[in-house]
């Protein structure tokens, strides 16, 4: 693992976490574990981690945080990590839709919401995407329709939508306007999910996780007040939530790579490998190590104050991609044992082979490596059209 070894302040921070962690040891969850352990287990974790105010660091002290940089956020994650703790279940919600009502959300909606994000009491999904709208997101067909009460009522159907079976709260985009341009038309909701007309269909990922779902919403009516900026602001609003998603969250999962590459190590160990294989192992290394700097570099520039950019799609695909990379070459090394993912032959109880399939999905959520390309060609290095 990189170590960042930076100011005094920052080193003083890693050195009080790690003390705290010793007192508050994290749950230790298996990888392979079910949705619902996941869940439980995660929500008092984090909910240990608030009171001890070591959740969103990053945020303004007024809504919670410690006021610190996003780097410092970062040191944060990697001592967790270091630690064994597992993902945070409010991850939509504190590299999401948090910074966003930070951003843009009324008074009322930061004293409302902010609180129960930090603590997972209100877990958030993300309701972006439908069958129609993915990388094409302004084209989505959801509506939201003012009624004589005051309330907008929203139609249509979201899909993958990864955690809306145990989310208290979704934060969604509907067009408001059908008649404005495509991408001004959309308003930015908050919807709690207990809503009456909300369904939500469970999907099964190739992986046999049941993380997202279809969502649909059936006359489902919100109060004005749920709205996050005014009627048409949903696509700027949305844009910065995915640069958050994009270079923080995307942060977060180089710690996933990490542990992984720490499981090749072993089994390489156990194999006795070639010469060959740990030279493909450190290369792995070197490349992850090097994605990492990276995105720290771009981390950086948002510590006084700034916010995340185009640069985080740089991050997002080469992250995904080397992700992708270790996780066939952690099969390559099983060789003809990969035909086991469980049961008493099969190594680490299948770690390997459900590591492969989770790590598919990962160059298409959060924006396609396509889409990541056009954004890199057109908005960081500003190639034409
Ligand atoms: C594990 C996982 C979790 C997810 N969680 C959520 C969630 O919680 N909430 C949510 O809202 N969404 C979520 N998504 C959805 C995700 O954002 C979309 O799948 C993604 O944006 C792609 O959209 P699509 O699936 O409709 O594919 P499409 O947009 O239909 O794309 C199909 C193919 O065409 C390519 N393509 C499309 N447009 C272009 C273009 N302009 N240039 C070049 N190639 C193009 C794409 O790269 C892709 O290969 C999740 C997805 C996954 C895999």
């Amino acid at each position: 693992m990189i170590s960042l070894s930076l100011n005094p302040e920052t080193e003083s921070l890693r050195k009080e976490l790690r003390s705290w962690l010793k007192d508050n040891p994290p749950p230790q969850l298996a990888e392979k574990v079910s949705l619902e352990e996941f869940i439980n287990v995660s929500r008092v974790w984090q909910g240990k981690l608030a009171s001890g105010n070591w959740v969103g660091v990053h945020w303004p002290e007024e809504f919670g945080g410690r006021g610190l940089s996003i780097v410092e956020e970062a040191v944060v994650q990697e001592v967790l990590a270091e630690a064994g703790s597992p993902q945070l279940i409010n991850i939509f919600g504190l590299t999401m839709v948090g910074p966003v009502l930070i951003k843009h959300g009324s008074s009322d909606q930061k004293k409302r919401f902010l609180p129960k994000i930090l603590t997972a009491e209100e877990v958030w999904c993300q309701g972006f995407s439908e069958p129609e709208a993915g990388s094409d997101l302004a084209s989505l067909k959801s509506t939201a329709v003012l009624n004589d009460s005051g309330d907008w009522i929203i139609e249509g159907q979201k899909v993958w939508t990864s955690f809306a079976q145990v989310a208290e709260w979704c934060f969604m985009l509907a067009r408001t306007d059908s008649a404005a341009a495509k991408h001004k038309g959309l308003s930015y909701f908050l919807v709690p999910m207990k809503s009456e007309g909300i369904t939500v269909r469970p999907l099964t990922q190739i992986s046999g996780d049941k993380e997202f779902n279809e969502v649909f919403f059936d006359n489902v009516a919100v109060p004005p007040e749920n709205m996050v900026g005014k009627p048409g602001d949903g696509w700027n609003i949305a844009i910065s939530t995915l640069m958050y998603e994009r270079v923080v969250l995307t942060f977060a999962r180089h710690l996933q790579s990490e542990s992984a590459l720490q499981d090749i190590a072993r089994l390489l160990e156990e194999r006795s490998a070639s010469e060959d294989l740990r030279a493909r192992y450190g290369m792995l290394k070197a490349k992850s190590m090097a994605l990492r700097a990276l995105a720290l570099s771009h981390l950086v520039q948002y510590k006084d104050g700034g916010h995340p950019g185009p640069e985080g799609s740089m991050d997002k695909l080469l992250w995904s991609e080397v992700f992708q990379e270790i996780n066939e070459f952690g099969l390559e090394l099983l060789g003809a044992d990969s035909v086991y993912s469980d049961g008493e032959c099969a190594w680490a109880d299948g770690l390997f082979q459900h590591r492969y399939l989770y790590s598919r999905g990962r160059t298409i959520a959060a924006g396609t490596s396509e889409i990541q390309r056009g954004i890199i060609a057109q908005r960081v290095l500003g190639l034409p059209r």
